[in-house]
Parts: C-alpha cells; sequence; structure tokens
C-alpha cells in the first residue's frame, strides 16, 4: 500500500518538527510494508516570500489532492504587520479541505506530570478529547470595521452544527461515551440553536451516549478544577480557539499537544497546537511530540493504519516515561537528539 502525504513544513519551528516528523514516519512506515510519498509545497510565510501568497495555488491542489496534509506551523514577526498575513493561508486552506471538526486529545504523559499544573492524582485521570467546530461561527462571518464602531458576525446553521456533532459523537461511542456539549445558550442565539440542533440529533440518533450541556464560562473553571470529569468536549470555533488552547496547559507543555482537522470522508490536516515559536526557531530545540502525535492520529485516522499510530504513540511515551526530552520538559534534548532515538526504538 502506498499513501500520498502533503507536506507543508511551514515556518519558524515548523520545518524542524515536521521533518522530524517525517523521519520517524518513513522510519516506521518500512517495518509496515507501507510506503509513504511526501510532496513538499510551500505555505505560509514562506510561500508569501516566495510568491506573494500564503497559500498557493499549487499547494493547494496538491493538498485536494492528498490522502492527509502534514502541517509544521506558520507564522512570525516578519509577517505581523504585512498587508499579506500566513494565518490567512491557515483559514483558507481549512475552508478549502472543508475540515469542519478539530480533534484535539489532551492527555498527561507518565513522567509529565511535574510539569502539569494539575496535582500528580488529578493529572493522571486527565483524558479527554475536545472537538471545535472550524469553518463557522465568529470566525468566517461579516465583518465591518469602522474607527468608532465594529461589528463581528457570528453565523450558524443547524447542518453545520450537526456535522460537527456527529463527529463528536461517533467519537465518545469508541470512548467512555460521553459528550459534553459548551455553548453560551443563556445569551446567544447561536448557541441557543446549537443547543437544540445537539440535543435533536443525539434524541434521534446517538441516545446511547450520554450528553450534557454546560456554559462555556462554567467550563473555562471546571477545565481547571476537575479536568478529569470530561470525556469529549464539543464545542463552537471561538469557544473552542479558546478552551483548547487553556486545556493543553494541562498536558505540560504546548510543545506535546497534536490537532487533527477533519471534514467528510477520511483526509484531514494535522499539526502540533503551538505556533512557529519564533523565539527558539533555528535553535534545534523545539519538542517535536506534539508533530509526532499529530502523525499517528494522521496514521489512524486518514490512513487507516492504526498500528503504526499505535507504535508511534508508544514510542514516545517510552522516551517520555524514561526522561527524555527537550528543555520546555526538562529534558536535555535537542529536537534532532530526541527524533534519533524515537527512531531508534520506534
Ligand atoms: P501563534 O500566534 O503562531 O500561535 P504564539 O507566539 O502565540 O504563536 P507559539 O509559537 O506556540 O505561540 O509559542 C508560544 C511559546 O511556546 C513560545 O515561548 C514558544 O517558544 C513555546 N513553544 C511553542 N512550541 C514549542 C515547541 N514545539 N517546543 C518548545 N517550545 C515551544
Ligand atoms: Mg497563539
Amino acid at each position: 500500500m502506498s499513501a500520498k502525504i502533503a507536506f507543508l513544513p511551514g515556518d519558524g519551528v515548523g520545518p524542524e518538527v515536521a521533518n522530524a516528523a517525517r523521519r520517524v514516519l518513513t522510519q516506521v512506515a518500512k517495518k509496515h510494508d507501507l510506503s509513504i510519498g511526501f510532496n513538499e509545497f510551500a505555505f505560509g510565510g514562506a510561500a508569501i516570500d516566495a510568491c506573494g501568497d500564503p497559500l498557493p495555488e499549487e499547494t493547494k491542489a496538491a493538498c485536494l489532492e492528498a490522502d492527509a496534509i502534514l502541517l509544521g506551523a506558520v507564522g512570525g514577526p516578519k509577517w505581523d504587520m504585512s498587508e499579506k498575513r500566513p494565518e490567512q493561508g491557515l483559514l483558507a486552506l481549512r475552508s478549502a479541505l472543508a475540515v469542519y471538526a478539530n480533534l484535539r486529545p489532551i492527555q498527561v504523559a507518565k513522567g509529565m506530570e511535574a510539569h502539569s499544573p494539575l496535582k500528580a492524582e488529578i493529572a493522571a485521570d486527565v483524558d479527554m478529547l475536545i472537538v471545535r467546530e472550524l469553518t463557522g461561527g465568529m470566525y468566517f462571518g461579516k465583518r465591518q470595521e469602522g474607527k468608532d464602531k465594529a461589528t463581528d458576525e457570528c453565523l450558524y446553521t443547524r447542518g453545520e452544527v450537526e456535522r460537527v456533532a456527529r463527529i463528536a459523537f461517533d467519537a465518545a461511542r469508541k470512548r467512555k461515551g460521553r459528550v459534553t456539549s459548551v455553548d453560551k445558550a443563556n445569551v446567544l442565539a447561536t448557541s441557543r440553536l446549537w443547543r437544540n440542533a445537539v440535543n435533536e440529533l443525539h434524541a434521534s440518533e446517538y441516545s446511547d451516549v450520554e450528553l450534557d450541556h454546560m456554559l462555556v464560562d462554567a467550563m473555562s473553571m471546571k477545565l481547571i478544577q476537575s479536568p478529569s470529569a470530561f470525556d469529549v468536549v464539543l464545542t463552537e470555533n471561538l469557544f473552542g480557539d479558546i478552551l483548547s488552547d487553556e486545556a493543553s496547559v494541562l498536558s505540560g507543555s504546548i510543545g506535546l499537544a497534536p490537532s487533527a482537522s477533519l471534514g467528510d470522508g477520511t483526509r484531514g490536516l494535522y499539526e502540533p497546537i503551538h505556533g512557529s515559536a519564533p523565539d527558539i526557531a533555528g535553535e534545534d530545540k523545539a519538542n517535536p511530540v506534539g508533530t509526532l502525535a499529530s502523525a499517528a492520529m494522521m496514521m489512524r485516522y486518514s490512513l487507516g493504519k492504526g498500528e503504526i499510530a499505535d507504535d508511534i504513540e508508544n514510542a514516545v511515551a517510552k522516551a517520555l516515561a524514561a526522561g527524555r526530552g527537550t528543555a520546555d520538559i526538562g529534558g536535555k534534548d535537542s529536537c534532532t537528539s530526541f527524533t534519533d532515538y524515537i527512531c531508534e526504538i520506534v
């Protein structure tokens, strides 16, 4: 079997962590008789510099033809004030791929308890999956920007809510069978639509899954007070952006957390949740674990290779438990030496 991966290293530490994942994937695929073709394309700030567009046509077309897309990170101070911004490329790519569900698993790996702000006995029980709606809501609504008055429109349709809720319910069936849907239904019209649509889908197709609702302000407290109470957390785009960054801190370092963005079908976009980390870019200090874990999700969801995903996840868990790791988690490894070690044991 062969797989076609669109490989977008991006900016800052993006190329460092993306190449780490490429090395590990190439190594582990051999063992499983899978041939992976990585096709590299310009994206983000690097693409603005090369051709003036953060998502060049050629890159977009290649992503639409690939089995999956592996992305490092985009952005950096160089483009902060430029007319075209790397982040626009990311929004455009998510739209083009119609990846409307962003999945972020949150756990505290063995050996990472000391880096998590949680007490060790709580940290051990954290195992949640945040499912964030990714292509609707405030980030895609109409904007009007004036000197003294501005508006950002937040719009959701029932269909947009149902399709992402389906992904959350399906995921819950394979996990602990619980979904917590997060909204602000005491204030917002879009949140009331959200809650009704989730309730109706639940009643008609997913009554075997336990469902409860929580207001986003309460959720932002509960996430810190009792994170082990949650299984699948389902929420809209803006709330999900904030809650998933908050939750990522629980795992011990922003460098550890992976993400998958999925739509209909099996194609997906995989990237670590961290940004381009310009403060450490080029120094071989970046933690590649978030990208390695994203590559594992890619193998599981887009390529149906759960065994390869397990191998990568087990190797990473073993390395962390043995005290290997980069400086952000108190280790002595460089990005390269950690990756060398994973390639040895995977
Ligand atoms: P963006 O706007 O792209 O999200 P940001 O500045 O908000 O960028 P990051 O680029 O994720 O966020 O960086 C936040 C902090 O976390 C920085 O101090 C950075 O060095 C650190 N960091 C991010 N990723 C990693 C990583 N893989 N390994 C180690 N440290 C990291
Ligand atoms: Mg950020």
